[in-house]
């Protein structure tokens, strides 16, 4: 079951007799726990609106949250505060400091609901963001940096699971925003889950998952880098051939950790599920291991048909490269001009393309190992 998990929440605002304001509309995802994700998107697209609710700050017209074993919507006020306190923890772009208190009494004030405060524990925090010495300083004494350093600690001093940041680095030079970077990434490799509202690429970029808003709704849940696509096609491939026939099958360069890193981020995005211990593709995960399959494989019979490459390793590589940058409609042409080959160099089926005729797509008979039938 995924740490944190929304439902169709939706923050309708009523202005006048007017049509109410949709801040936010049907927003559902899931996030596992020690997940960093980032939630971007245009000014007014309802970030601040969703990390509120997620927060406990503000209630949603509809739909559900549920943080842990808490679903929030069913809490009272009182519990409300006091599950906020022990679990989330919160940081904002204007710091929100109290002026008249020191830094050290402003990380104590977030220690409220304990039955006394714990000025060690609250000193501890402070030594974490590395301020230790400007404990009995104000925060007109503090530098727009250092003041979200002590609003870090305060968020930190109730030993959150979960840290939720709006825009934290939003008023903070370079320098300073790096700071509150890497103690966000600390927290991070700590196992905690960190919701961050930024409408920075570079910020977003930190995250492990991206969620884009707009006019209050989900546009794109998933950004990945063409680093991890490729690394994605890999795992493909290799369940792919490993369908096939063991004799084909090559083992990828991945160690067993990081193969199970993928499996699980594979499966969180559609292309994979796990029955039992064993690992299958979902239908979109098939597809596109198919897909990748078919380019690498074509890309094969190019180099060694047309281009006469008859080096083993250097074929391998350049089809490794081309399998993740052809497009469909150059795979169908490459496909169509070497006369739509049923195999590979090494007599590996080719799957068939929309080009192929009557082998279209999805109508392919394939025997139990996985292989095409003609
Ligand atoms: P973001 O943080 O992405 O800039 P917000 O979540 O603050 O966006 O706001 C989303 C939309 O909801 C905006 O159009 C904003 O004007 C509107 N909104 C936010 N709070 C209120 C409110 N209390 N009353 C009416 N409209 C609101
Ligand atoms: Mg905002």
């Amino acid at each position: 079951m995924p740490f944190l998990e929304i439902d169709q929440v939706s923050k309708h605002y009523r202005v006048g007799a007017s049509e109410p304001l949709k801040a936010l509309d049907g927003v559902s995802f899931a996030s596992d726990a020690g997940e960093w994700i980032a939630i971007m998107g245009p000014s007014g697209s309802g970030k601040t609106t969703l990390l509120n609710i997620l927060g406990c700050l503000d209630q949603p017209t509809s739909g559900s949250v549920r943080i842990g074993s808490t679903d929030i919507a069913g809490l009272r006020r009182a519990d409300l505060v006091r599950f906020r306190a022990e679990t989330v923890g919160l940081i904002f772009q204007q710091y929100h400091l109290i002026p008249h208190l020191t830094a050290i009494e402003n990380v104590m004030l977030a220690q409220y609901f304990h039955s006394m405060t714990d000025e060690a524990e609250a000193r501890r925090a402070l030594e974490h963001v590395g301020l230790a010495d400007r404990a009995r300083h104000l925060p007109s004494q503090l530098s727009g940096g250092e003041q979200q350093r002590v609003a870090i600690a305060r968020a930190l001093v109730n030993d959150p699971k979960i840290i939720l940041a709006d825009e934290p680095t939003g008023n903070l030079d370079a320098a300073n925003q790096q700071i509150v970077l890497d103690l966000l990434s600390g927290l991070h490799a700590q196992g905690r889950t960190i919701l961050l509202v930024t409408h920075d690429e570079r910020v977003g970029r930190c995250a492990d998952r991206r969620i884009n808003l707009d006019y209050g709704r989900i546009v794109e849940t998933v950004v990945f880098t063409a680093e991890e696509n490729e690394d994605f096609d890999e795992i493909l491939e290799e369940l792919w051939m490993r369908r096939e026939s063991a004799m084909h099958h090559e083992s990828s360069h991945f160690t067993e950790v990081q193969r199970q890193r993928l499996f699980a981020t594979m499966s969180r995005i559609g292309l994979l599920r796990h029955i039992g211990k064993e690992v299958r593709f979902t239908d979109q995960g098939e597809e596109r291991a198919r897909s990748v399959i078919r380019r690498h494989r074509l890309a094969e019979r190019l180099f060694m048909d047309v281009l006469f490459i008859r080096d083993d390793a250097a074929v391998e590589s350049n089809a490794c490269t081309f399998e993740h940058i052809l497009s469909p409609e150059v795979t169908d042409r490459i496909c169509t001009f070497l006369g739509h080959p049923k195999t590979c160099p090494h007599g590996s089926p080719i799957p068939p393309g929309e080009c192929c005729g009557n082998g279209a797509r999805g109508h392919v008979a394939m025997n139990p190992n996985g292989e095409i039938l003609p």
